[in-house]
């Protein structure tokens, strides 16, 4: 084992028995402050009559109720700025951040000085364990204003004591100048913008993305990096270990890291986020077992601001393991898409992450850029399911392209779809996230 693998050694290969006592003891603290505290919670508590003493042990938070996205919209709009899920206050937040989400109206997230070191440290560690060191020079391509994945990335990178260069986004050229001048060895951005620089520095800088010499792709902010296609076309690019982080505005910048092992993110949350895995439409809590799937809950045990109890995220994920040759001892998961997302084709799920993995899978034919049109509002949709894709530069028999989509789409997923191939660089990447829906019905 090496003996740089870890952040911190003693919480990362902790037992599970000590950690859920430490994770016990830190929960009933957190619960003291939601009553005394959260109007919200203090409310929501009542209106399910459980009181505090009913906590006794970490399987007793299943009897408290969950927290919706909707909940902390409608929390925030009838008491702003924050909402009435705000418990600290307004004089001891040093930091406001912003999510646009679904809906296009921002919700926001306070941090306390307390929860920017929590913040600080839960991202340190994961981009430790995604294999940031402190000689590494990493150009963080994604977002740095309001997002939550931007400052707190620095904050994390400074802790490790890497070496950041704030490029931001929209800002290739850039990239590509700073990483010559610079000679850094990673790129912290999202997956399909790693693609998409990959093509860029072909196109423009007329050089091989390898020359740039990236040994480091840490990514985040959507699943691309964990779909074994999109993966392999990245490091196939750019000659680089690729590893995947996840985390939730509304909680932590990231709670999930890839170790150099590459087979999956571990649990990273350790004394600061708890986790559950529920089935989405019981709410049933599954156990954390390899092979189990469901939505990811979190539960804030260390916040100030605006703690979260059973938050559920609509994030569906896979269980891979519980043990890993890096010694971590947190659990490893891959994210297979958002419940927001999926749509049901003729009774049948389908998440647009599916679409994309089909689609990858014929690079470089294809640039791997996908965007599913709906008519009308999901999760019912009519077939075939219509797929807008991206010819890759050089692609000649277009309709045969688009025959063998549809075939594979069908044999895969088990959907009819018909297929547009539109010129690479089309379909839109410049965003936070990749947009994989287009809603035609919203003008
Ligand atoms: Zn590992």
């Amino acid at each position: 084992m090496r003996t740089d693998e870890y952040f911190d050694l003693e919480i990362e290969t902790m037992t599970p028995a000590t950690l859920r006592l430490l994770q016990e003891i830190k929960l009933a603290k957190q619960l003291d402050y939601l009553y005394a505290r959260s109007p919200f919670y203090r409310d929501k508590f009542a209106a399910a009559w459980i009181r505090r003493e009913d906590f006794r042990t970490l399987g007793d938070l299943a009897r408290f109720p969950f927290t919706t996205k909707e909940e902390l919209r409608e929390s925030q709009a009838a008491c702003p700025p924050l909402g009435s899920h705000m418990a600290a206050d307004m004089a001891d937040v040093i930091r406001l951040h912003a999510s646009t989400g679904t809906t296009g109206r921002p919700s926001f997230v306070g941090v306390t000085r307390r929860d920017a070191q929590v913040w600080t440290h839960v991202t340190a560690r994961s981009f430790y364990a995604q294999g940031i060191r402190p000689s590494d020079i990493v150009i963080h391509a994604a977002g740095l204003t309001m997002f939550a994945g931007g400052l707190p990335s620095k904050d994390a990178m400074e802790m490790i004591g890497a070496a950041f260069v704030p490029v931001g986004t929209g800002a290739s050229e850039k990239v590509v100048l700073f990483a010559k001048a610079l000679r850094a060895n990673a790129i912290h951005c999202t997956p399909s913008y790693a693609i998409y620089l990959a093509d860029y520095v072909r196109r423009e800088a007329k050089m091989d993305p390898r020359e740039l010499a990236i040994a480091k792709l840490v990514c985040g902010a959507e699943p691309g990096a964990g779909i074994p296609s999109v993966r392999a076309k990245m490091t196939e690019e750019w000659g680089a270990r690729v590893t995947e982080g996840l985390g939730n505005a509304d909680m932590a910048p990231i709670i999930f890291a890839e170790c150099r092992e590459q087979s999956g993110m571990h649990y990273n949350g350790y004394e600061y986020v708890y986790i559950e895995i529920i089935d989405p439409e019981s709410g049933e809590v599954l156990p954390i077992e390899t092979g189990v799937s469901g939505e990811l809950v979190y539960t804030s045990l260390d916040r100030e601001c605006v703690p979260l109890l059973r938050f559920r995220t609509r994030d569906r994920v896979s269980i891979l393991a519980t043990s890993c040759k890096c010694g971590r001892t947190g659990f490893k998961m891959r994210c297979i898409g958002r419940t927001d997302d999926m749509l049901i084709v003729l009774g049948v799920n389908i998440f647009p992450s599916a679409v994309r993995d089909v689609v990858s899978s014929f690079y470089p034919q294809t640039t791997g850029e996908v965007q599913i049109l709906l008519d009308e509002p999901g999760p019912g949709v009519k077939p075939p399911l219509e797929v807008a894709a991206e010819y890759g530069s050089g692609t000649q028999d277009l309709p045969a392209l688009r025959k063998k989509i549809e075939e594979k789409i069908k044999a895969v997923l088990s959907v009819s779809a018909a297929v547009q191939l539109v010129p690479p660089g089309t379909l839109p990447r410049f965003e936070m996230k990749g947009q994989l829906i287009k809603k035609l019905y919203e003008k």
